[in-house]
């Protein structure tokens, strides 16, 4: 079956949303139907408030071959911003609005076929499709699963030729958070530091990525104690995997991007309570998300480059665990008080930090679901960022803005960092002596420690959006590759820093 989804444009009324105008293809479908569609439409009465979209069943005999149409909502005509949301509105709309159509086209029926309005954005028409019917089902009877929807962009007489290859980058986007998505959600028990590598380096096997994966003698040949520290506890061996993307071969600039790759945290000698512990199968998701966006970057052949760093190991509890207490040192020699087990992405992190920055990256990304207290702080509704630069920190401000997957700025005040320096046996402790208190801010402080003077640096604290709620029409049920379109828009943004002045 063939499905279609079409936009409108509608005004506030008494009974509810009228339509005040059509878009392009809708047009387009109107004329080969002799108006019969825009007739059908009016005859079922305004918009619902809360709901968004209309089913309607084509005749058969109908010019169209389009079995069903679903007409949504996309609102005023004109959109207003809201400064306080941050968000490009109008971006985000559609998204939301084709996440909806596509949703009750497939409440309908299994549709094989479905099209889509660009409504003007076909790159978000292209995400919001791909986004909306994502699930994570490797692992059931594959025979019992409903048949998957391929999506296709509506095209016109006319339509911009840009359109096509525009809707080609949203579906690559939304193909690199889905399988951010995909490694995230995989149980620990199919997600442990190899089958990581493996899983990427089979995904990458046709790009123009460069991958190294690093074994534990190479870990510990870097001195990377801190890292180390935290695969003690665990059967798995730990890697440490590279991926270099060079869309700019003309520079030797680069970004480099951390990501934390913890397969499973179980909190180790800290155990965690029981409850939710099954989540900590995505406390790899800035891994994921760093795996995700260089993919992306390579799909869509931005002019720059990009080096991943990602340490992967299981923080487990056992007899050769670390403990509460123990003191550790990281790669640039700073010895570290372990006094949470618990608090290890920041271990693994510091490690990572160091090497990323031998390599004189312009900027160093480090992405992690770091701490609870992020999700306290900002729900899933956006990242918390800490950045020691204004200039990097708007540019990524500004891509969450385009993407709809927004961040939000918190502070790297003194007061954190003599919380961290706070320590009885070491040069610093890896919770801080608050307590509960500024829990992510202390833990970017922990990171900073790691930074060389001078280098400029951002961290993505990703706790809060690790799994998907109710957000927008687009996010559903799991783990949620977040922010990784955010992080591929920085990449875009920043194409102007790798052209050489000659
Ligand atoms: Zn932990």
């Amino acid at each position: 079956m063939r499905g279609l989804v079409l936009g409108v444009y509608t005004e506030k009324s008494k009974s509810g949303n009228d339509v005040s105008d059509y878009t392009k293809s809708f047009k387009d479908v109107d004329e080969k139907t002799n108006s019969s569609l825009s007739k059908t439409l009016k005859q079922t009465g305004p918009f619902c408030k809360s709901v968004k979209q209309k089913i309607l069943w084509m005749p058969v005999e109908s010019k169209v071959k389009f079995d069903c149409i679903s007409v949504v909502d996309l609102g005023t005509k004109e959109v207003k911003e809201n400064p306080l949301e941050g968000i490009d509105e109008k971006l985000e709309r559609v998204r939301s609005s084709i996440a909806d159509g596509v949703k009750a086209l497939r409440s309908c029926s299994d549709f094989e076929e479905i099209y889509l309005d660009s409504c003007d954005s076909p790159q978000c028409a292209a995400e919001g499709a791909n986004l909306a019917v994502f699930s994570y089902d490797a692992l059931k009877d594959q025979s019992s699963l409903r048949p998957k929807s391929q999506f296709h962009l509506y095209e016109y007489d006319g339509i911009p030729k840009e359109y096509i290859s525009d809707f080609e980058k949203g579906s690559h986007l939304a193909e690199c958070q889905n399988f951010a998505r995909i490694l995230m959600d995989t149980p620990a028990n199919y997600m442990t530091p190899s089958i990581f590598v493996k899983t990427v380096t089979e995904k990458c096997k046709d790009s123009n990525i460069k991958l190294i994966a690093r074994d534990k003698a190479w870990i510990e040949s870097k001195k990377m104690g801190s890292f180390l520290s935290v695969a003690r506890g665990s059967e798995e061996e730990p890697k440490f995997l590279e991926l270099h993307y060079d869309g700019a071969p003309d520079t030797k600039k680069c970004i480099a991007l951390v990501g934390k790759g913890i397969t499973f945290d179980s909190g180790g000698i800290s155990l965690k309570p029981s409850p939710d512990m099954d989540k900590m199968r995505a406390d790899m998701g800035g891994a994921a998300c760093v795996t995700g966006t260089i993919l992306a970057a390579s799909k869509l052949k931005l002019k720059v480059n990009v080096k991943g760093f990602i340490p992967l190991t299981e923080n487990m509890p056992s007899g050769k665990a670390t403990k509460p207490g123990d003191v550790v040192f990281a790669m640039n020699g700073k010895s570290i008080q372990v006094d949470n087990t618990d608090a290890e992405g920041r271990l693994v992190l510091a490690d990572g930090l160091c090497y990323a920055q031998q390599f004189d990256p312009i900027v160093t990304l480090d992405i992690a679901t770091l701490t609870g207290a992020m999700m306290i702080a900002l729900g899933s509704a956006a990242t918390g960022v800490f950045s020691n630069d204004d200039e990097y920190w708007n540019v990524l401000n500004k891509a969450g803005s385009v993407t709809g997957d927004r961040v939000w700025r918190m502070p790297l005040y003194d007061y954190y960092k003599k919380a961290v320096k706070a320590s009885h046996l070491a040069d610093i402790n890896n919770i801080g002596k608050k307590g509960r208190e500024g829990g992510s801010c202390i833990a970017a402080s922990f990171l900073n420690e790691f930074i060389e003077p001078g280098n400029k640096w951002m961290h993505l604290d990703i706790a809060g959006v690790m799994e998907c709620k109710d957000e927008t029409s687009y996010s559903c049920k799991g783990m949620s590759g977040r922010p990784t379109r955010t992080l591929v828009q920085f990449l875009k943004e920043l194409e102007g820093s790798f052209i050489e002045k000659k």
